[in-house]
């Protein structure tokens, strides 16, 4: 079955602005504080277009997507989806979106109903789209399957805990795929993957995005598929974005110090690694100081660090980093 005509392609934008989600966190037996988990995080998608999103774990990449997705509420700040505000509709008002806009979860086995059938879970979400019958339905699910390298006739009555966190991380792919969707947030879509069926994924998902226009944000720990994919790359850190631009300049010259040592670590040994080695020293820690949040682990802080807050700055056409001394070290 050939889907590839069945959708004319998005012109749609995702546009996010200064969202705020904070998280109430126990700090004794009787009370509990806010957490910000994403801190003021803007960013713009066009149709078609890839966003990576990179940063430690518990940076608040998950949490925004949530965000995104309508999974949680949020604090302040907008999602705006082809011109509408979408935060914090209720399940009803965001049922529109549920099928254009789409998920692959972190955790697999966790987005999957441990009591259903992979077929019936594919089969399910399809329902959003009208005027396809079982048969046609039973159809997709085949075509999807086979489209993630899996064989339906194996896997269509398997329940999750049956299969391997690879297969069941392909099958909500899959899933996320199938209702034909204009954007997917993809987290860590293929950290469970061996490296041929990485590959083999990611240009499946640039084939769709070549066909249907489709945007994603791509989250990954493996920062050569996001080179691979993404067109332009924000980088987080503590909930803040501290440096976005296009991959090219992000990834051969990052500027903020927390990008130049997440980058120089991963790319030592590489040709395109940054030319000076630059290391965070310690633990992630939540600062309370007002300035910026690297300031403990960053070995070029000055007091002025410190005490004043950092703003996401234009240092260079389209080019934002939230660093004082970016350009000077
Ligand atoms: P990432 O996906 O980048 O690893 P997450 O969005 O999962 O980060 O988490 C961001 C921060 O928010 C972490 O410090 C995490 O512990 C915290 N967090 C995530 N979910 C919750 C929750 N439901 N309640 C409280 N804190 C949370
Ligand atoms: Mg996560």
């Amino acid at each position: 079955m050939d889907q590839s005509c069945q959708k004319e392609k998005s012109t749609k934008v995702l546009e996010i602005e200064n969202l705020v989600k904070e998280y109430l966190v126990k700090v004794s037996l009787v009370s509990k504080e806010p957490f910000r988990a994403v801190d003021r995080v803007s960013l713009k998608i066009p149709s078609g277009d890839t966003v990576g999103l990179v940063g430690e774990s518990g940076c608040g990449k998950s949490t925004l997507a949530k965000c995104i997705l309508n999974l949680t509420r949020v604090n302040s700040g907008k999602v705006i989806y082809d011109g509408e505000e979408i935060q914090n509709l209720s399940d009803s008002e965001f049922l529109p979106y549920r099928e254009k806009m789409q998920m692959v979860f972190q955790s697999p086995l966790y987005s999957f109903n441990p009591m259903m059938k992979v077929g019936q879970a594919l089969m399910d979400p399809l329902r959003m789209i009208r005027h396809l019958n079982h048969r046609e339905r039973e159809e997709m699910v085949e075509y999807y399957l086979n489209l993630v390298g899996l064989d339906p006739t194996e896997f269509v009555s398997k329940y999750p805990n049956e299969m391997s966190g690879g297969q069941l991380q392909r099958v909500g792919v899959a899933r996320a795929l199938a209702v034909e969707p204009e954007f997917v947030f993809l987290d860590e879509p293929t950290s469970a993957l061996d490296m041929s069926i990485r590959g083999q994924i990611v240009n499946l998902l640039l084939e769709l995005q070549e066909k249907q226009s489709v945007s994603y944000i791509f989250v990954s720990h493996d920062l050569r598929v996001v080179r691979y994919i993404a067109n332009r790359v924000f980088v987080m850190y503590l909930g803040e974005i501290v440096e976005s631009g296009s991959k090219e300049d992000v990834f051969e010259r990052p500027l903020h110090p927390y990008s130049r040592g997440l980058l120089t670590a991963t790319f030592l040994g590489s040709k395109r690694r940054t030319d000076k080695k630059i290391e965070i020293k310690g633990e992630v820690v939540q600062e309370t100081n007002v300035g910026c949040k690297l300031y403990n682990r960053c070995s070029y802080a000055k007091d002025r660090c410190k005490e004043e807050k950092q703003e996401l700055k234009d240092v260079e056409g389209g080019r934002l980093v939230r660093c004082w001394r970016a350009l000077e070290i």
